[in-house]
């Protein structure tokens, strides 16, 4: 039996989280955390999350929370998941880090604490969108610099980030296809008279609305054509279902960094 915390419990992730991980046989919750003063605290997760009482009261304590646990699963803020993580290197947990928008800086801090425990970090565990980034990368080497590459993705109004982890990881698999520098050819937006495209530019354009999942499109333009790759979410189960393999995965692991790639052997 995996045991497990889970962090941001009753964010929109963290709710069906707590489902998936619920229905799963080999897997126990045996924590949850909130933000403080969050109005869920002190509440049932499996009431809170719809699955009935599971006797697991949500707080703000993660030490208390985990102490039972093997993994920790964290969907929050980059600031509260580095905060997760210098315990779960304490406390010696395992990881499964769902959290989007993290600075080059939080980055580094990630992948330095994560030498320590092992940790499965992943800005998209949806199965299909983790194929994507494969055929990206694969696609970007065939068609080479010829082909023009942009990147649109759409997401709710209430997402913080811009653009969507999903759609930096996709512009570094293009990049990694065409073995260029991805942090050197980024191009994020552009407005007013900014002149031509550049030939070795990956542009990236976010759309924000509604109550919209997570869409991707990557698009290779060439001359008299245009190949779409085009990912959709229609709801947040992809994700906790791709949580509920990483879990499974990590928690007898060595310690350091992880992907969904290795979850799914891809
Ligand atoms: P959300 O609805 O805002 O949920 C986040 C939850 O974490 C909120 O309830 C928040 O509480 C709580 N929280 C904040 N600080 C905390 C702390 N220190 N301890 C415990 N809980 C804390 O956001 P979401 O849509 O679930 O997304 C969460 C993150 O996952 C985002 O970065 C998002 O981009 C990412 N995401 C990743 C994937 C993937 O597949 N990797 C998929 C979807 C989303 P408050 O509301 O009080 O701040």
């Amino acid at each position: 039996m995996v045991k497990v915390a889970v962090t941001g419990a009753a964010g929109r992730m963290g709710l069906r989280i707590l489902h998936f991980l619920n229905q799963a046989q080999d897997i126990n919750i045996v924590g949850a955390t909130e933000a403080p003063g969050h109005s869920a605290i002190g509440s049932d997760a499996g009431t809170v999350s719809g699955e009935g009482e599971i006797g697991v009261a949500i707080t703000s304590d993660l030490s208390q929370a985990s102490a039972d646990a093997d993994v920790i699963v964290d969907f929050t803020s980059p600031s509260a998941t580095l905060k997760n993580a210098e315990l779960a290197k304490s406390a010696g947990k395992s990881m499964v880090i769902g959290t989007t928008g993290f600075t080059d800086e939080e980055r580094d801090r990630l992948n330095e604490l994560a030498e320590s425990f092992p940790c499965v970090f992943a800005p998209n565990m949806s199965i299909g969108v983790n194929v994507m980034f494969e055929i990206t990368k694969k696609l970007a080497s065939i068609l080479g610099d010829e082909y023009d590459i942009e990147i649109v993705e759409a997401h709710h109004k209430l997402k913080a980030d811009s653009p969507s982890g999903t759609a930096l990881r996709l512009g570094e698999a293009a990049a990694e296809g065409l073995g260029w520098d991805f942090q050197n050819t980024a191009r994020f937006e552009r407005h007013g008279r900014i002149g031509e495209r550049g030939d070795k530019e990956i542009g990236l354009q976010s759309v924000r609305g509604g109550d919209t999942v997570g869409e991707h499109t990557v698009m290779f333009f060439g001359d008299g054509e245009r190949l779409e790759l085009t990912h959709r979410a229609t709801n947040r189960d992809n994700f906790a279902k791709g949580v509920v393999r990483a879990v499974r995965w990590i928690y007898d692991k060595s310690p350091g960094l992880y992907t969904m790639k290795d979850v799914l052997e891809l």
